[in-house]
């Protein structure tokens, strides 16, 4: 088929050699092999997460040496701060990388695309009088042109899938595989219902599947691939499926979610330092979607917490969701 088999979904050819063969339902820790937490002394915990034990902001002024000194966290982002001026000054960093990155504000939805009923009929998907139908329907009462193409013009709901992936240039993705229960733990709710992303499945231990229903969110899956540490790849999912994962989905526990809004970025900043100073993460990262800002703790070294995690259980991991009023 035209859109399927453009890279291998098992992973092979991507310089995974080196690991073990695994299946899509297991995960990989990273550098970080599985360790029952009995094993893990905070010690390790460190060296584990950061490889190194100096403080993460590079302008801090006090030695970490010093023996007074003997917090072993908050870790963000790798990283370790020496307390709540450099934890701050981290989380800084980190949101000035987010706002600087582009392509986080480029509003996907008016990227020109050919219009998929245009599109389709230059395929010989649709007769000229089919398109103009559905424009007519469109236009008297709105909707998706995919939709009223299936409803009312007798076009195959595949063949919209397929128009829609080569509208996105994306490959066409099934469900097949799809883990709700794993997939339920991938992102918070808010995330998923302003993207329109479904999390499909992991192949390979190293690329993330995920799937849209008609619209690509671009700036979505960038931020998924930063918190995941994974490769995602996204795809287009059939209606149907897609809904029916979708369902499936919502019906499992996802990771503790608190949402707040806040005044401003210095605001989410100093909220961010605040909850890393609580809470005292093993791991933790900051990444922004759209205008909010979605923080993830790992509790304890069992929960995972390295590149390329993702949670296998709701237990020790939480979800902070930001949202500034401001985003200057
Ligand atoms: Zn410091």
């Amino acid at each position: 088929m035209l859109f399927l088999g453009k890279r291998s979904t098992t992973g092979q050819g991507i310089g995974l050699s080196q690991l073990p063969a695994m299946q899509d339902s297991e995960l990989s820790w990273g550098e970080v092999s599985y360790r029952p937490s009995g094993e893990v002394t905070p010690e390790t915990e460190v060296e584990i997460t950061t490889g190194r034990r100096g403080c993460g902001n590079p302008q801090c002024a006090s030695s970490w040496t010093a023996p007074w000194r003997s917090r072993k966290r908050p870790i963000f982002e790798g990283q370790w701060g020496c307390g709540g001026r450099c934890v701050l000054e981290m989380v800084r960093t980190s949101m000035r990388r987010e706002s600087s990155d582009g392509i986080l504000d480029a509003p996907t939805q008016h990227r020109h695309r050919v219009p998929l009923g245009l599109l389709m009929h230059s395929q010989g998907w649709l007769t000229h009088p089919q398109l103009q139908k559905a424009l007519e329907i469109q236009k008297e009462r709105g909707g998706r042109i995919g939709e009223i193409l299936v409803a009312e013009c007798g076009v195959d709901s595949d063949l919209i899938t397929r128009g829609l992936g080569m509208q996105w240039s994306r490959p066409v993705l099934s469900a097949g595989g799809f883990s709700p229960r794993l997939m339920a733990l991938v992102a918070p709710r808010p995330f998923l219902a302003q993207s329109g992303l479904l999390p499909l499945r992991v192949a390979g231990s190293s690329i993330l599947y995920v799937g849209f229903e008609d619209r690509l969110d671009a700036s979505s899956v960038l931020a998924l691939e930063r918190m995941s540490g994974l490769k995602v790849e996204s795809g287009v999912v059939k209606t149907g499926e897609y809904e029916e994962a979708k369902a499936a989905l919502l019906e499992n526990a996802a990771v503790d979610l608190k949402e707040e809004i806040l005044g401003d970025v210095d605001a989410v900043a100093a909220r961010v330092t605040a909850v890393l100073e609580q809470k005292q993460p093993v791991a933790s990262k900051l990444v922004r979607f759209h205008r909010h800002y979605w923080l993830r703790l790992w509790l304890e070294a069992k929960a995972g917490g390295g590149q390329g995690v993702l949670p296998v259980h709701a237990e020790d991991v939480f979800d902070y969701v930001f949202t500034a009023g401001r985003l200057a």
